[in-house]
């Protein structure tokens, strides 16, 4: 669908921002500017909501998680922030397989199966985009996903209508 990002993410990330004030943390949508992109509402809903999850899984009470999107030319950028206990370098390719987790013991105990991420990067190479991590400076990590404008994942082709 042709999506007007502001509007989507604004909409994806609100009830989060209760849920992370209930948890002492704090969610924030930097503003975006006023563009349109074609995505699979669903799949990038979903996305959001592993990325998100993931950031407040991660991230002391006191911390800051920040919701941010760009147009960079034709694709344009969706960045997710946190300042929890980040990534270490070694382990940023792993993260994206199917049921790796850092460090399986502590991460336990906040419950999860290691899937979250590598159904993230599906959904985001149906839509001919790529997802990527990397340290947030002073602390905590940054997944910034790129996805262009005119994206088609080439599903929903037939006609709702006749199912
Ligand atoms: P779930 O399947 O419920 O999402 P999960 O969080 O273990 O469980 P992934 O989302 O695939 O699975 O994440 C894989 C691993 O990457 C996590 O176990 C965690 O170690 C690490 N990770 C993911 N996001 C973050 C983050 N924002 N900060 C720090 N570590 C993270």
């Amino acid at each position: 669908e042709s999506t007007q990002v502001a509007n989507f993410l604004a909409y994806t990330v609100e009830p989060y921002t209760e849920i992370a004030a209930s948890q002492g943390k704090q969610l924030e949508l930097a503003p975006v500017e006023d563009f349109t992109a074609t995505m699979d509402q669903n799949l990038i809903h979903q996305l959001m909501n592993i990325l998100i999850d993931n950031a407040m899984k991660y991230s002391p009470q006191g911390s800051t998680i920040t919701v941010s999107a760009k147009l960079t030319g034709r694709k344009w950028q969706l960045v997710v922030t946190d300042q929890g206990i980040g990534i270490k370098a070694n382990e940023r390719q792993r993260i994206f397989d199917r049921f790796y987790r850092v460090d399986s013991s502590r991460s336990r105990q906040t419950g999860g199966n290691g899937l979250g991420l590598s159904i993230a990067n599906w959904i985001v190479s149906l839509h001919h985009g790529n997802i990527a991590v990397k340290a947030n400076s002073p602390q905590g990590s940054q997944f910034v996903t790129t996805l262009p404008l005119n994206a088609s994942t080439g599903l929903n082709r037939h006609d709702k209508s006749k199912d």
